[in-house]
């Protein structure tokens, strides 16, 4: 994210994020202050609904919620671009250390002469002033290869350094890709892989990849009566009761790729899919859904029941990521109008 405000525009912004940052359970550090400016300076609508779902009904920011909303929406890191360097800076550390190796041989070599010849000159006496010049020679070499070999080791310690850099590389890279608070791939993850298996369908149409999207029914009432951090618990327990789904259907494959898309919608992705399983999915998340009996922590009490709506359909040949999920939302609308906690399956005929 580039900033190009004005310094009184930029102060007008400090003055305005400043209460909202403390307001929040979040330590005031930079990505919290980051997420803080770019909501009051209004250039990030994502972050903005993110947040104001987030902070709906006097909620306020923990930790954890900061950093997600700071990974995914402000943070433009591409992770992509984060392992590269990462890669690079590994490459050029071994290039630079089987260089320094070299070096070090090579000069071992060139000292094991020198040794040799001045124990030949130094038998048979040369002029004083030339074995001067040898023996200084010679220590020079040493000199030399000392200086090499601790360049060898601070490399190597370098390289340790990279070695844990990448591992971090690697870990942020994940939890990009993750749903902070349902730990399923979250909606930059879903998309990445919507593109992929849409750019590369199977020959077969009858295998093009399927796609479910759930939405729950009346989930602000849900917030509403019980509070929103309850509401986040209905959400962990939709996401759990998916993964049993996708994992269900899987049998241990992993090819479905179970994502939390929005607020409270979901997808299931199966990249060479057929028709009738993806409904049974569907069906069986539905069912799992009403049937589940979320109780509210403190009283044992059951809430009403929750119910998720659900569209399903199949990627035609030649279509694209947009228009196949613009159907399964529209699969998924038809459900919600028929009276929710359905399924509606449009073909890809
Ligand atoms: P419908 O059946 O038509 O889908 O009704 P709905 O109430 O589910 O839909 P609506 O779009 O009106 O409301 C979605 C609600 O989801 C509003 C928002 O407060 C809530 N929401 C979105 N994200 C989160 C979240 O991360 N946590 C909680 N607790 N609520 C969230
Ligand atoms: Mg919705
Ligand atoms: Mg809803």
């Amino acid at each position: 994210m580039k900033y190009h405000d004005s310094m009184a525009r930029s102060a007008e912004h400090l003055r305005a994020a400043l209460p909202l940052m403390t307001k929040q359970r979040a330590a005031l550090h930079p990505a919290s202050y980051a997420v803080w400016y770019e909501f009051v300076s209004g250039s990030n609508p994502k972050l903005n609904q993110a947040l104001q779902i987030h902070t709906a009904g006097g909620n306020t920011l923990d930790e954890a919620q900061t950093w997600a909303l700071y990974r995914e929406h402000v943070c433009d890191l591409d992770p992509a671009l984060g392992g590269k360097i990462a890669d690079g800076f590994s490459q050029v550390l071994d290039s630079m250390a089987t260089s320094a190796a070299q070096a070090g041989q090579e000069s071992a070599r060139f000292d094991n002469s020198l040794s040799a010849w001045v124990e030949q000159l130094l038998s048979n006496p040369p002029a004083q002033t030339q074995a001067d010049v040898l023996q200084e020679l010679l220590s020079g070499t040493r000199e030399i290869r000392g200086a090499l070999s601790e360049l060898q080791q601070r490399l190597d310690s370098s390289q340790g350094e990279i070695h844990s850099l990448r591992e971090e590389v690697q870990r942020a890279r994940g939890e990009a890709l993750l749903d902070a608070l349902t730990g399923l791939a979250n909606r930059r993850a879903f998309d990445q892989h919507l593109q992929q298996c849409t750019s590369n369908p199977p020959g077969d149409s009858a295998l093009a990849p399927c796609l479910v999207l759930g939405d729950i029914d009346f989930f602000k009432q849900v917030n509403d009566s019980y509070g929103h951090a309850f509401g986040d618990r209905v959400l962990r327990a939709v996401a759990q009761t998916l993964k049993g789904v996708a994992a269900q259907a899987d049998k241990g494959q992993e090819t479905t790729i179970a994502a939390r898309v929005g607020g409270e919608e979901f997808a299931m992705l199966l990249p060479s899919g057929n028709l009738q399983q993806a409904q049974a999915m569907a069906e069986t998340m539905r069912s799992c859904v009403a049937a589940s009996r979320i109780r509210r922590g403190d009283t044992e009490q059951d809430i009403r029941r929750v119910t998720i709506s659900l569209g399903v359909t199949q990627l035609r040949a030649g279509e694209c990521a947009e228009t196949f999920f613009k159907r399964a939302d529209r699969a998924l609308y038809a459900s919600k109008h028929t009276g929710r906690n359905c399924v509606t399956v449009l073909a890809a005929a």
